[in-house]
């Protein structure tokens, strides 16, 4: 397995009206080349704020990368310059809202057209058709007649097939999707999953898939990074973190859908809501929401750890493993 992306240790702050956020709290992964990872967790577990550490886009002056490491092929993206011609190129990113990503006032197929003449030096004539090609590949019907459309004029699942056409344009050996398919009906979520899934498979790219929902990417990623209050507590292939979820979390979010194998009985659906950053709860984040939480849980953070059962890549970080997956049906 190639490492294409590794984040390690990462910490990302926000300063606040109420004090300093962490929003992303130690969180280390890796990426492999060609494969798919989704990135899952309650809202506010700090994903689009790691993704936004990747493409160097943490919103300042309030934010700031301050700990940890990301490296891409080998390179360093935190230093300054180095990252120089990786983002956008060999790194691309498609987000939850295309309406705001998109210029309204530009028809579409120039401003698909315009990263080829921006970032290829392609004549306007040659990035034209470039942009139809692509329009194509992501299967826009009557693609040569919605060219000169403007943004508004196509559906919300259009128009994130524009964005990921304009994402794909350059060729990406990363593509990080946030939240891709979340502001769109259910049957389109499918098709625009499916859709990632096919161009993955023909480009051999890396793809990093953020959800809070389960169900959408269980069936397309091949391995989990399951994030809590700015840290990774369980990671995994897919399946095995599925079947025998080590921490109480991933149990409660992979209870609460129907995936898979179909529908399961498992834990119930994660009591409570998300905590505060700004009074983070003592020792394990998790821990005043947990059945299996002790006097450990309150005073001591776990880090990650293989499960003394299971295979080396699933790893969790809670004190209880154990419980959790003797619980399990
Ligand atoms: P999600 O997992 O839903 O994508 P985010 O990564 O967007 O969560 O955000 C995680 C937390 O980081 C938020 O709950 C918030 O407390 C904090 N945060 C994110 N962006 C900002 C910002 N621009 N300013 C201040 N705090 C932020
Ligand atoms: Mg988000």
């Amino acid at each position: 397995m190639t490492v294409l992306l590794s984040v390690r240790d990462l910490r990302v702050e926000f300063d606040t009206s109420g004090g300093v956020v962490t929003a992303v709290d130690g969180a280390s992964f890796e990426v492999a080349a060609g494969e798919t990872v989704a990135l899952l967790g309650e809202s506010g577990s700090g994903k689009s704020v790691t993704a936004q550490a990747v493409m160097g886009i943490v919103p300042k002056p309030a934010g700031r990368i301050a700990g940890g490491s990301i490296t891409y092929d080998g390179r360093d993206l935190l230093t300054p310059g180095a990252a120089k011609g990786l983002r956008g190129r060999e790194i691309a990113m498609v987000f939850q809202d295309p309406l705001s990503s998109l210029n309204p006032v530009f028809r579409v197929g120039a401003q698909i057209g315009e990263m080829f003449r921006r970032h290829r030096g392609a004549s306007r004539r040659d990035a034209r058709a470039a942009a139809l090609e692509l329009m194509k590949r992501v299967g826009i019907p009557a693609a040569s007649k919605r060219l000169d459309d403007y943004p508004h004029q196509f559906s919300g699942g259009m128009r994130q097939r524009v964005m990921i056409a304009m994402a794909l344009a350059l060729s990406p050996r990363l593509l990080i999707a946030d939240e891709p398919t979340t502001a769109l009906d259910v049957t389109v979520q499918a098709q625009i999953m499916d859709l990632l899934a096919r161009l993955q498979a023909e480009e051999g790219m890396s793809l990093v898939l953020i959800t809070h929902d389960l169900g959408v990417v269980a069936d397309v990623a091949d391995r989990v990074v399951l994030m809590y209050a700015g840290r990774v507590v369980e990671t995994g292939p897919i399946r095995e973190v599925y079947e025998h979820s080590g921490h109480p979390y991933t149990a409660g979010l992979m209870g609460s859908v129907p995936v898979l194998d179909g529908p399961r009985d498992r834990l119930t659906p994660i009591q409570g809501s998300p905590p505060d950053l700004l009074s983070l709860p003592t020792g394990c984040s998790f821990h005043p929401r947990c059945q299996y939480a002790d006097d450990l849980c309150t005073t001591d953070q776990p880090n990650l750890r293989p499960l003394p059962t299971r295979p080396p890549q699933h790893q969790t970080a809670c004190h209880h493993p154990e419980g959790v997956l003797t619980d399990a049906p």
